[in-house]
């Protein structure tokens, strides 16, 4: 089924600390810790045998709206009907990412870019909770992840000092997996392009709530610092 491409096996991602929870909401769990789960994966919650959620478990330990997103995340992944093949590439990406030398929430957030599990306007529209999708930055198109980290033509001054070669050789590319496989195989800086990818999201969500944020112009600078660090 599709859960096994997004989640893997699920012993990659711990329950109670990773931001692994798509849509609406807090992406950690929020549900009252409990002793049994203290500590334990996402592998926990999977019936091995039949690679479904197990539903007991998320009646017994989870709140219900959680319980929910659950099922939710189920659904989607359903919805995506991933045949075995891509099953397999999808399973090879995620490994990849999950190795990449990075903090454990921006390779989910890379993850949930490339599985269009973010709140987007256009997700959040789909969802009925905003009428308009138009991107705040541009007013010229709808805020996918893709235009919403990557195509907005106010973020090319950000992407440029290092990824302009994306735009000049490959204009055509529409979709986050697209690029991240692509700088994955050619350049090996998959890092630097999820940090500043998340510096963008975060940016733009700290714009949407009207906080003050990091001036568009150094967040180039302030990925790389950051990368620097870690
Ligand atoms: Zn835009």
């Amino acid at each position: 089924m599709g859960m096994r491409w997004r989640i893997g096996d699920g012993k990659s991602i711990n329950i109670y600390n990773e931001n692994w929870l798509p849509g609406r909401g807090s992406a950690k769990v929020v549900s009252l810790h409990v002793h049994a789960l203290e500590g334990a994966q996402v592998a926990a919650l999977i019936n091995p045998d039949t690679r479904t959620w197990n539903q007991n478990m998320l009646q017994q330990h989870f709140l219900s709206f959680e319980a929910n997103r659950y099922k939710l995340l189920c659904e989607e992944e359903n919805a995506s009907d991933a045949s075995s093949s891509d099953s397999l590439k999808q399973d090879i990406f995620w490994r990849c990412i999950w190795k990449l030398c990075i903090l454990n929430k921006i390779k989910l957030f890379l993850w949930r870019a490339c599985s269009n599990a973010l709140p987007t306007k256009e997700n959040l529209k789909r969802r009925k909770i905003l009428d308009d999708a138009k991107c705040s930055a541009c007013l010229s198109a709808q805020e996918n992840t893709f235009h919403a980290i990557w195509s907005c033509e106010l973020l090319h001054h950000i992407w440029n000092p290092c990824f302009n070669w994306i735009r000049t050789k490959h204009p055509l590319i529409q979709d986050v997996q697209e690029l991240v496989d692509l700088v994955g195989q050619r350049t090996g800086n998959l890092e630097l392009l999820a940090v500043v990818a998340w510096f963008i999201w975060n940016h733009r969500n700290q714009l949407r709530l009207n906080e003050k944020g990091l001036a568009s112009d150094k967040i180039f600078q302030a990925a790389k610092l950051h990368l620097s660090k870690f």
